[in-house]
């Protein structure tokens, strides 16, 4: 599972936690420069990393869970095609699956050498609320009604997170001033 996880929030743990029951193992590989956003993180990308290992740490996930450097550490843009090709020389004869909420896999289409990157690997995709129904496998997890966009909106009004993301993570964020908190 990728993601700019600027920052990592509840309902991204929720969707690890799920599928983490459905497979051996769960990848999670913040991207580095996500080049088909339309504006940059606001954290840095060692940052957000940092933001899902604590997370993930926090929550009790590491023994599926497995968070991998190999995007916040590549040079230009991430793109998923360079990462499978990466994973599968550290994972041979492993059968990946990508998953991604359903307003990710509308795009999924723009994504560099998409083509080739739907033949590398499964796509999974997790119905979000407002996102349209997709041509892919699907699974629906009652996925919360949480975004990294709501959580950034809430810091710089200085309202209480602590329903959105885990507390490790609103110290880290208190700790560099992010998104307005300081
Ligand atoms: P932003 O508002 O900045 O876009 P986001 O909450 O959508 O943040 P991303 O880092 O863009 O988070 O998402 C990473 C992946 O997690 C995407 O595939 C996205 O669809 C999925 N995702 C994000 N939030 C949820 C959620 N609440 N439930 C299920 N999937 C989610
Ligand atoms: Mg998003």
């Amino acid at each position: 599972m990728g993601g700019t996880f600027d920052p990592i929030h509840l309902g991204h743990l929720h969707l690890i936690k799920e599928i983490s029951n459905k497979f051996e193992k769960v990848l999670v590989i913040p991207s580095g420069k996500p080049w088909l956003r339309e504006n940059p993180p606001v954290a840095s990308a060692e940052q957000r990393f940092q933001m899902v290992d604590l997370a993930i740490t926090s929550m009790g996930l590491s023994e599926k869970v497995e968070v991998l450097p190999l995007e916040v550490r590549r040079a230009g843009n991430s793109y998923a095609i360079d990462t499978v090709a990466e994973l599968k020389l550290i994972y041979p004869d492993t059968n990946f699956t990508l998953v991604l909420g359903g307003d990710a896999a509308k795009d999924l289409n723009k994504w560099h050498r998409a083509k080739e990157l739907m033949e590398a690997v499964k796509i999974l995709v997790v119905k979000r609320g407002g996102a349209p129904v997709s041509d892919f496998d699907e699974i629906s997890i009652k996925a919360l009604d949480i975004s990294s966009t709501m959580v950034r909106q809430s810091i710089a009004k200085r309202e209480n997170v602590s329903n959105l993301l885990p507390a490790k993570v609103v110290s880290f964020i208190r700790e560099f001033g992010l998104y307005g908190s300081r």
